[in-house]
């Protein structure tokens, strides 16, 4: 619909892990356990990324699942401003987290993703968001480019929600 592109970090690390590159091997340590791979690491891949497509003069990027901790919304900031970029908005699609307990294990019957498979692994994902990423919420609130979204609904519903956002950016 914006012509942005996509890019995930736990995509590249998942492809990382399936060609079992030395990045996916070490990815695999920490994301098994539920915990976020280093900010240097993630840094590096990310920016990697962001040179490569930038070669087609894209419009813009949605990073999904990226930043998710202070030093990669720090790095992300000065990298964006160097090639004359800058975030517009976080776009936080809030659950409760009982919820997305649920929605994973129901996930992992399909996914084969291992981090979805375990109950234990998928409440260590969650507190790491809260250990890491929860503080991302003010930081962009500090910068009023915090946007939180209901994510409980339907998708056709929830990708409204979405739209709404983004339209008036
Ligand atoms: P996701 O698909 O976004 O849920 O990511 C799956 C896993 O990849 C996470 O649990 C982390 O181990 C790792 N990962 C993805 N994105 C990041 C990130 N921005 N920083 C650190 N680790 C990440």
């Amino acid at each position: 619909n914006y012509q942005l592109i996509h890019l995930s970090t736990g995509d590249m690390f998942r492809y990382n892990m399936k060609n079992g590159t030395e990045l996916g091997k070490l990815a695999k340590t920490y994301t098994e356990k539920g915990h976020l791979v280093p900010d240097s690491v993630t840094n590096e891949m990310l920016k990697d990324e962001v040179n490569r497509r930038l070669e087609k003069k894209p419009k813009g990027f949605i990073f999904d699942g990226y930043p998710r901790t202070k030093d990669q919304a720090e790095v992300l900031t000065d990298f964006l401003k160097e090639k004359g970029m800058q975030i517009n908005a976080m776009v936080a699609l809030e659950v409760d987290d009982e919820v997305l307990v649920k929605r994973l294990l129901e996930r992992g019957k399909s996914s084969g993703r291992a981090d979805d498979a375990n109950e234990a692994v998928i409440r260590e994902r969650i507190a790491e968001y809260y250990r890491k990423t929860d503080i991302l919420k003010e930081y962009y609130q500090a910068e009023d480019k915090y946007y939180g979204v209901d994510g409980v609904g339907s998708i056709e519903d929830i990708t409204k929600r979405l739209s709404g956002v983004i339209d008036k950016l």
